[in-house]
């Protein structure tokens, strides 16, 4: 599959569509999911352009997952969570949606299930919340 330009996080990327912004560096961007699995659901994403695992750079991916992994224990201090779920889907077939390659990093507690997958628009004052946490506990870091 081509990348293509106008899938929805290159538009946010671009700063043409909005987002709950958490993290941003020359590398990687992360931004809180708007139909969350769980409360800080995040996503983390290269600025490289690729539709997913099969095309990525490998040295793009090195990035990325720095990015992940700085933002694992934040998101889960954040969020005063139990575990956290870390997913990235590859094709229709994998469940995926959004054709610009992403992690999930998806706060778990102990006894809650999770929703499913992009289920439900979360509150708008309640992702603002998150990401200030979110926000708060990378600078208390
Ligand atoms: P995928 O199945 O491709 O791994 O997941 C795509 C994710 O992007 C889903 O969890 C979905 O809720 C999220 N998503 C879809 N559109 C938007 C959007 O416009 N903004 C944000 N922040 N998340 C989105």
């Amino acid at each position: 599959m081509a990348y293509d330009d106008n899938n929805i996080f290159a538009k946010i990327l671009r700063g043409e569509m909005p987002c709950n912004k958490v993290y941003e560096d020359d590398k990687v961007f992360a931004f809180l999911d708007i139909m969350p699995r769980s409360a800080g659901h995040t996503l983390v994403i290269p600025k490289a352009k690729a539709v997913n695992m099969l095309d990525i750079e490998p040295d793009d991916l090195c990035d990325l997952m720095r990015g992940v992994r700085m933002l694992a224990p934040v998101v889960k201090r954040a969020m005063s969570a139990d575990g956290l779920l870390i997913q990235q889907f590859n094709e229709a077939a994998a469940g995926q949606m959004v054709f610009h390659i992403h992690f999930h990093i998806v706060p778990r507690f102990e006894g809650q299930p999770l929703k499913p997958c992009a289920s439900k628009m979360e509150d708008a004052e309640i992702l603002a919340a998150n990401a200030a946490k979110i926000i708060a506990a990378m600078e208390t870091a």
